[in-house]
């Protein structure tokens, strides 16, 4: 029975290793990614801040070597999920079983002025290529401001004004810059009211003027202002932002969206469609876009499979908990442990921050690469 998984990132990489693991050379998964190599999320502000070298983030595709597992590098160019038939660049792939992990994709270009006058750090081009501009930077008015919902992550905005903040203090330009971030939520994590609060008690100590319930519009880069959604302006001479976001443009033309995003059952991940499923960032399961959560969708469904090909059935069910690691700055990072059940509010918790917490973040990331790829983590 073959198993194709569409998209190697965290969801993908994730349902590849557990098939593997579970059934060593009897799987036949096919795994298939347009791309080299994965890049944690959260790799890109190390990178962009100067706390990592670009090559020490990347895992090449290339080394993932694991029982009854084939990566396909290939660009994935229609997906039937009726017949679980997908074209690749690299020919036609017939499957029993399809797994849909493609992710969102990102549109810088879909905000008027945002490639001509500024900057977005949530794509590996423009996190990496960040890094000079940031290390040449002067000080000036700096926003870090989203410019669309849903987007990835939504610690990291606020994660990048903490950063921005320390770098500038490292760089001797924070007495003469100022920082604002620009969300569109009344609070900066709604599902936890305590990391909420202490994130706003520390933008103020650290003189981050917090701008809630707005996006940017777009940007007018010959009068460097930010065009805010509702109609005001704001000076800048640093705009990092958070582009629109929206399914693969392979996933839409497939018909398996509604409302733009794959509808899933939330605790078995199942598609509309019979032996199809989807996880994490494509879907609209009801939980953040977050790899810790496209991992717990993975492994929900990994253990169907598995169940299934060895003639049984899974009683597992996504739970819809994970927990998120948020940079303050520092060196100090707090974990939010946060789940969101169908029906309920969610409900969160909040740990640090700590320094001892920062050592947890790598040692989540350590496993998660010795997992997927049997290497360490960091490298170099
Ligand atoms: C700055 C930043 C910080 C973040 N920090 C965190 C964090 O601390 N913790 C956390 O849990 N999450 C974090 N995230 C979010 C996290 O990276 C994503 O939510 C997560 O990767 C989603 O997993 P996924 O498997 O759904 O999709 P992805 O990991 O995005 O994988 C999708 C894959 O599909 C491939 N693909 C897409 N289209 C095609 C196609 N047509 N053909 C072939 N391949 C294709 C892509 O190349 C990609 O590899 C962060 C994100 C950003 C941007």
């Amino acid at each position: 029975m073959r198993v194709l998984v569409l998209g190697a990132g965290f969801g993908g990489l994730e349902v590849a290793a557990r098939l593997s693991e579970a059934l060593g050379d009897a799987a036949d998964v096919v795994l298939i990614d347009k791309s080299d190599g994965f890049v944690f999320g959260f790799s890109k502000l190390d990178v962009m801040f100067g706390k990592a070298p670009a090559e020490s983030v990347r895992h090449a595709y290339a080394d993932l070597v694991k029982p009854g597992v084939t990566f396909v590098q290939s660009a994935i160019t229609a997906i039937d999920p009726t017949a679980r038939r997908v074209e690749t660049e690299a020919g036609t792939f017939d499957a029993d079983i399809l797994v849909v992990a493609l992710g969102a994709d990102l549109h810088p270009d879909a905000t008027p002025g945002l490639v001509e006058g500024g900057h977005e750090f949530y794509t590996v081009a423009g996190a990496f290529g960040l890094r000079d501009v940031l290390a040449d930077f002067a000080g000036g008015k700096v926003i870090v401001g989203v410019t669309s919902t849903p987007f990835k992550c939504p610690p990291a905005p606020s994660e990048t004004a903490l950063l921005m903040h320390d770098h500038l203090v490292a760089s001797g330009h924070r007495d003469h810059s100022e920082i604002a971030l620009v969300m569109p939520m009344g609070v900066p994590i709604p599902p936890s009211p305590q990391a909420s609060a202490a994130l706003l008690t520390t933008f103020e100590e650290r003189d981050i003027d917090w701008v809630p319930d707005k996006l940017v519009r777009g940007l007018d880069p010959g009068r460097r202002v930010a065009l805010l959604s509702d109609d005001s302006e704001m000076p800048y001479d640093l705009f990092l932002g958070i582009p629109v976001h929206q399914a693969p443009a392979v996933v839409e033309a497939s018909g398996m969206t509604v409302d733009g995003w794959i509808p899933v059952d939330p605790l078995t991940l199942e598609t509309a469609f019979p032996d199809v499923y989807a996880v994490g960032d494509v879907t609209s399961v009801g939980t953040p876009k977050a790899g810790v959560f496209a991992e717990g969708q993975a492994i929900v469904v990994a253990e169907a499979i598995a169940a299934r090909l060895r003639g049984d059935t899974s009683a597992a069910e996504y739970d819809g908990n994970g927990i998120c690691y948020l940079e303050f700055g520092d060196d100090q990072v707090a974990k939010v442990d946060v789940t969101f059940v169908p029906g309920q509010p969610p409900s969160g918790t909040l740990d640090g921050p700590s320094v001892a917490n920062a050592a947890d973040k790598v040692e989540f990331g350590t496993t998660r690469i010795r997992r997927w790829f049997d290497q360490p983590w960091p490298r170099g």
